[in-house]
């Protein structure tokens, strides 16, 4: 995200009905990447990663919802790469994937299997850079959240959004659960932390701290 020398490279794809941010990310001097949440329209994926010149080495998913996941086994099939992600709190969404995804009328080949569950702790590989792996469960009890600490970078599926947070009136959301992961697993990295959420534009964990209706410090103070 620095403007003069940037070691990772992003292009944010909006996929499906619901523009999802689905995302090409890739360490710059290698051209080595990843897509996150393939939710759906696995052409136009391959397509960019191609126009890009990027080689895709392994598919990362945030949470199952099927505006983040429905392509994950086409995308699968046709890469061949492994599967990374989410954490296994989400199974049970897994195990949905299909019956949404024929609900909303998204495409889905079937639920995934991922070749690594990933726990809080973990870290992720894009080229040779290391992301942090955050489990943030409120959301989805298996959300996680991926974080670049080298370019103070943060991809956080639907976690927080820019003024907003995530829905919790799903099966296995928990409103106090995700305060508690927005407030004391995320904000400590940074207010100059910049975040790509799951839809809409990106902003900082500082900008939210101020002014976000939910978790700013100000609402929580109030709370
Ligand atoms: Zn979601
Ligand atoms: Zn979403």
């Amino acid at each position: 995200m620095n403007a003069i020398a940037p070691v990772l490279r992003v292009a944010v794809i909006p996929v499906t009905p619901f523009q999802q941010n689905c995302s090409l990310v890739w360490e710059a001097a290698s051209g080595r990447g990843v897509i996150i949440d393939p939710g759906g329209e696995v052409d136009r994926l391959l397509a960019r990663a191609q126009q890009e010149g990027v080689t895709v080495e392994r598919i990362l998913i945030t949470h199952a919802h099927v505006d983040h996941a429905a392509a994950t086994s086409a995308l699968q099939r046709r890469l061949g790469v492994p599967i990374e992600g989410p954490h296994p709190g989400d199974q049970f969404w897994i195990d949905l994937l299909q019956k949404s995804a024929d609900e909303y009328g998204f495409s889905c080949e079937g639920p995934f299997v991922p070749s690594r569950w990933l726990h809080d702790g973990d870290t992720v590989l894009i080229g040779e850079q290391i992301l942090d792996v955050v489990h943030c469960p409120g959301h989805t009890p298996g959300h996680v959240v991926f974080v670049h600490r080298a370019s103070r970078f943060a991809i956080v599926g639907d976690v927080l959004f820019q003024g907003s947070i995530g829905r919790t009136d799903f099966p296995g959301g928990n409103h106090s659960d995700l305060i508690h992961s927005i407030r004391e697993k995320l904000f400590p990295y940074g207010d100059d932390v910049t975040f790509l959420p799951g839809h809409g534009p990106t902003s900082t964990f500082g900008a939210e701290r101020r002014s976000n209706p939910y978790v700013s410090d100000a609402a929580v103070r109030r709370t």
